[in-house]
């Protein structure tokens, strides 16, 4: 199965905070990154506007912070087009 292009340099599994919890990120990575990686809240929000906009900390199940951001952005843009990648 495809994986998820950013894996191997994901801020979230390199945060202090989440390289302790090896259970929850060994089900995410299983679940997301190896997995259904397109649903991936941080993946929507890097392809969509850029990695640069992803929260170090947003899990890849935070749909409603995903969401607020995607939001604000396209509001601010004004165009609310996707960023290419
Ligand atoms: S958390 Fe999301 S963006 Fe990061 S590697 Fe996994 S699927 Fe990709």
């Amino acid at each position: 199965m495809a994986e998820c292009q950013f894996l191997a340099k994901c801020p979230f599994f390199n945060a202090e905070e989440v390289v302790q919890r090896r259970h929850l990120t060994a089900y995410l990575k299983e679940t997301y990154c190896r997995g259904d990686f397109a649903r991936c809240c941080r993946y929507q929000i890097a392809t969509t506007i850029g990695r640069e906009h992803v929260p170090t900390l947003m899990m890849p199940d935070q749909t409603r912070w995903s969401e607020e951001i995607l939001k604000s952005h396209s509001a601010h843009s004004g165009s609310g087009h996707p960023a290419q990648s």
